[in-house]
Formats: structure tokens, C-alpha cells, sequence
């Protein structure tokens, strides 16, 4: 095999998302019951050198040029800014970022972009503090508002706010949103829900479709394609009133781009997965800790990747559910 992460579809992952914890100080209702999950024992999750080697692995040897740190909530993480530096030595010094909740970003964003922190990904739902505690069982609104405030006065930038629309409790709130986003120079990204709740209450029916939410921003903004769309696919990024805001709405259930993907994942206890919605993993913590070659790590991983499936397979009447929900796989 040659040194990239390819699959047998022609695809080449460089786009690496690893979870450092499955933990998380939010209830969101969409990933995870109001009571939180039976969290890995501590000894099953990667040690910080274990993280370090794998990513080191995948940037050195498997051509992986973006690093994603999510989780569960990546911040509660206490050594995120030790694990970023270590990251930000390697050559070629991959882009670094982390998808969050903001919880505690406003204490930890200056020394993060010190580390050698690139960019984070927002994630937010609403403005409105009553919605706020309604998705997410907490009320810490303000947290999040100042969280991304630290993040943007730190250069974490762009800011990007990944929100999701939820029937009945946001989704006449997608305008409200993207102003408020405009005001603070946020880039808002309205991300269909998909099924990867721990609780399993998705269902097709009830998610707001790129659709809808594109229909309701229309109703009070001129959105344009930002970029060629390819093909017959509608853009996912368009200009707000002329630009130069942009905001993005992923239709990653309606219409996904799976033909496209780049990457791959790294669950908190060392599984590469392949995809969200995979449903085999490979185990790097047990070969690693069973005092494996780097060699031999690089194979087990191009080996997990080559069998990656061509799409999710939502829409299919086969299709199941991962058993693990997105805050243990890493969303
Ligand atoms: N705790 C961090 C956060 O919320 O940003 C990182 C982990 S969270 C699992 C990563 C992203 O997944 C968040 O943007 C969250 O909104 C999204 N997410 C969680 N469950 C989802 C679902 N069922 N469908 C779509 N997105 C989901
Ligand atoms: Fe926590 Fe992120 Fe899941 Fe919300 S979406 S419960 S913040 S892991």
C-alpha cells in the first residue's frame, strides 16, 4: 500500500477528527439523555502520548493534513493545550482545530492559540437563553457567548457556529441566528440532525431538511450560491444580502456528499472508524499498548480505511444506526 489513508472507493482521507473524551458538561437533546452516558473508564481512553503518537503517525507516514479535537466536549480535557503544541510541532505542521461548546473557551482561548490553535467550530443553537437550556438541560448561554467573544479576540478565526434545528423548539429561529452571527463576524453553519443520538429518538420525519431551513433564512435575507455549485447539487454556502457574510446549510442527510469525504475519526478509546456511521472499528489503543511498530500501526490503519462504504446509507430500509452515539465517536 502507498502512504495515504485510501479506501476502495478512490477516496483519500486527510481530514483527521479525534475525540480526546466522551464526556461532556451539556445535555444536548439531540446526543445524549438528560442523566449523560456510562462514560469509558479512564484507562480505556488514550493517554496524551497515545493521541500524540496516532496523530503524529497519521501526518508524518498517512499524508493526514487537518486535525480536528472533539468529543464529547474537547475542553474538558485538561491537557488540550499540551496535546495542541505537540501537534503543532509536527512537520508538516497540520491545521489544527476543535469543535466545542464554548464552556470555559473564554478561561482557555489565548493560551489554545499560543499552543499553535488554528481555528474552533462553535457549536450553538440559539441565542435565546430560554431555547438554549431547553436543547441543551443547562443555562449557560452566556458562557458560550463569551466563550466565543475569547475565541475570536484570540484569532481563532474564522469562528464558525455550527447550529441545528430542532421542530417546535428552534427552527423559526434560523434567521434570528444568522443575524446575530453576522453582527459578531461568526460564520453560521445550519447542519441537518442526524441519527447519532444515544437515545435513538431521530427519525426522518421530524428533521428540519436543508429545505426548510434554506426557505425560512430566505425569508429574511437574499442568499446567492458563494460558490459554483457542481454538478445539479444546490450550493451548501451562500452570500447573505450580497456578502460578504456568508452562512452554509449542510444537508448531510437530504443530500449527502459522502462521495467527497476526506476523513476519518479517532474515538477517545483509540478505534479508527471510518465513517460516523460505521459499524466495525479497528482497534489502534490495543496494538499500540500490545507494543506495536509504527509500521505496523500504519498498516492497521490504512487496512480500517480501505473498506470505508461509498455512502451512509441513511435513506436505505437496511440502514442501522451506529450502537455508539456521536459524543462517544466524536462528532
Ligand atoms: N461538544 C462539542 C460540540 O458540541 O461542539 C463537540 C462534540 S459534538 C458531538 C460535535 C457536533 O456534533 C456539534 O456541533 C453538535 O451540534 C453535533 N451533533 C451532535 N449530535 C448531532 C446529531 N444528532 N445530528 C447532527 N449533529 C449533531
Ligand atoms: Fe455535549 Fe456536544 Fe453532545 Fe452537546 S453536542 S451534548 S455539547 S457533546
Amino acid at each position: 500500500m502507498g502512504t495515504e489513508l485510501l479506501d476502495s472507493h478512490g477516496r483519500v482521507a486527510r481530514d483527521l477528527r479525534v475525540s480526546l473524551t466522551d464526556r461532556c458538561n451539556l445535555r444536548c437533546s439531540y446526543c445524549m439523555p438528560a442523566e449523560g452516558l456510562d462514560w469509558l473508564p479512564t484507562d480505556d481512553v488514550l493517554t496524551d502520548e497515545e493521541v500524540v503518537r496516532l496523530v503524529r503517525i497519521g501526518v508524518e507516514r498517512l499524508g493526514v493534513r487537518e486535525v480536528r479535537f472533539t468529543g464529547g466536549e474537547p475542553l474538558l480535557r485538561r491537557s488540550l493545550p499540551e496535546i495542541v503544541a505537540a501537534c503543532a510541532a509536527l512537520q508538516p505542521r497540520p491545521e489544527l482545530s476543535i469543535t466545542t461548546n464554548a464552556l470555559g473557551l473564554k478561561r482557555n482561548a489565548q493560551t489554545l492559540a499560543d499552543a499553535g490553535l488554528d481555528r474552533v467550530n462553535v457549536s450553538l443553537d440559539t441565542v435565546r437563553a430560554d431555547t438554549f437550556a431547553t436543547i441543551t438541560r443547562r443555562e449557560r448561554l452566556h458562557d458560550v457567548i463569551d466563550g466565543l467573544a475569547a475565541a475570536k479576540a484570540a484569532g481563532l478565526t474564522p469562528v464558525k457556529v455550527n447550529a441545528v434545528l430542532l421542530r417546535g423548539i428552534n427552527d423559526d429561529q434560523a434567521p434570528e441566528l444568522l443575524r446575530w452571527c453576522l453582527d459578531q463576524g461568526y460564520e453560521l453553519r445550519i447542519i441537518e440532525q442526524m441519527p447519532l443520538d444515544a437515545q435513538h429518538d431521530w427519525s426522518r420525519a421530524q428533521m428540519v431538511t436543508a429545505e426548510e431551513i434554506l426557505a425560512s433564512l430566505q425569508s429574511a435575507f437574499v442568499l446567492e450560491p458563494a460558490v459554483e455549485p457542481r454538478g445539479s447539487a444546490p450550493a451548501e454556502l451562500w452570500t447573505v444580502d450580497g456578502g460578504p457574510g456568508t452562512v452554509g446549510v449542510i444537508a448531510s442527510v437530504s443530500r449527502p456528499f459522502c462521495g467527497d469525504c476526506d476523513r476519518v475519526r479517532l474515538t477517545a478509546d483509540g478505534q479508527v472508524r471510518n465513517c460516523l456511521f460505521a459499524r466495525e472499528e479497528s482497534d489502534l489503543r490495543a496494538a499500540m499498548r500490545s507494543g506495536v511498530s509504527d509500521d505496523d500501526l500504519v498498516e492497521r490503519w490504512q487496512r480500517a480505511m480501505w473498506t470505508k462504504r461509498p455512502g451512509h446509507g441513511i435513506d436505505d430500509l437496511t440502514f442501522l444506526q451506529p450502537s455508539r452515539p456521536m459524543s462517544a465517536i466524536g462528532g
